[in-house]
């Protein structure tokens, strides 16, 4: 059934709109609205075949997942150090998105949504001997040994006050029961606990390119925040948004450009993503690289990183 109201906040939707599927260029049409309070926008209306959406070649399901490597002693000692200076100098993505929490190594994570776990290997790998990734999609529990698991779970069937941080890499914006996600990540930190939560926002891509927005990602994408939505949704479950970091890319433009052109994000025959390199010369993408630096600068870039507390 359609909704009425947003999701987020209750309020009504000002505006209205029409999204087609783009990602494996399918073009189904689903209707979206833009709440005249927070300004999210949200689907209507959850479609009764969203499965048909995440197909086997869905990117969550074919991720590459490292090899697990128990480091040697020493070398675990030398990252455990780097990891209690808070990072310094580390020039790594995972560890990117850790930098503005204080962790130990000892820390218990637990990577929500997580696929088939390429995070928590990763996370592993770098010192961390306590992670876990929980997935309800994935066909079946993935055990990579070292204690290392992906549990197929629900929220509500794991532990109270067990984790020190919770990761949502993109995840958030597939849930439809928002409120109720996020009071069931609130149960599970303990006191004093992170729940990171990367989501795309409405920025500038927003403005210009609307419909053909590369992050819309109709119908996968329930619910594209803002920063006033995802700030009443904070505060709504428990939380304390501590730091936000604008984190979008290149992909903003030449994404919503393909779309523009209405070609599709995969190839059709191989569902690899389209090669950037085809449609687009070097000094147009380095100067979508630099257009998003100054968007992200301006907190206006298309996807953000939230530090949600449980104080
Ligand atoms: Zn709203």
């Amino acid at each position: 059934m359609e909704i009425q109201n947003c999701r987020i906040c209750g309020d009504v939707f000002t505006a209205k709109f029409v999204f087609r599927e783009m990602m494996f260029g399918m073009r189904d049409e689903f209707g979206y609205g833009e709440c005249s309070n927070c300004g999210c926008i949200q689907i209507l209306e959850v479609p009764h075949d969203i499965e048909k959406y995440y197909p086997d070649y869905y990117v969550s399901f074919t991720q590459e997942v490292p090899e697990l490597k128990r480091l040697p002693f020493l070398k675990r000692i030398a990252n455990a150090q780097r990891i209690k200076r808070k990072y310094k100098n580390l020039d790594d993505h995972t560890l990117e998105l850790l930098k503005p929490i204080a962790l130990v190594p000892g820390a218990k994570i637990l990577d929500i949504g997580c696929g088939r776990g390429g995070l928590i290997c990763n996370l592993f790998n770098l010192g961390f001997e306590h992670v876990t990734g929980v997935d309800k999609f994935i066909s079946q529990p993935i055990d990579y040994g070292h204690n290392v698991m992906v549990l197929k779970k629900e929220l509500s069937e794991l532990q109270s006050d067990a984790y020190d941080l919770l990761i949502m890499h993109h995840v958030l914006e597939h849930i439809d029961d928002q409120v109720n996600e996020l009071k069931e990540c609130f149960r599970l930190l303990k006191k004093g606990g992170v729940l990171l939560v990367a989501i795309p926002v409405i920025g500038t891509a927003w403005d210009i390119y609307k419909e053909n927005w590369v992050q819309l990602d109709a119908p996968r994408h329930f619910v594209l925040h803002t920063i006033k939505s995802i700030n009443i949704l904070a505060e709504k479950t428990g939380f304390k948004i501590g730091h936000t970091v604008f984190d979008s890319n290149a992909f903003q433009f030449w994404g919503s450009e393909l779309y523009k052109k209405d070609i599709p994000l995969t190839l059709p025959d191989t569902h690899e993503w389209y090669p950037v390199e085809r449609g687009f010369t070097a000094e147009q993408l380095s100067k979508f690289d630099e257009e998003a630096r100054v968007l992200n600068e301006n907190k206006k870039g298309d996807a953000a990183r939230f530090y949600l507390y449980k104080k």
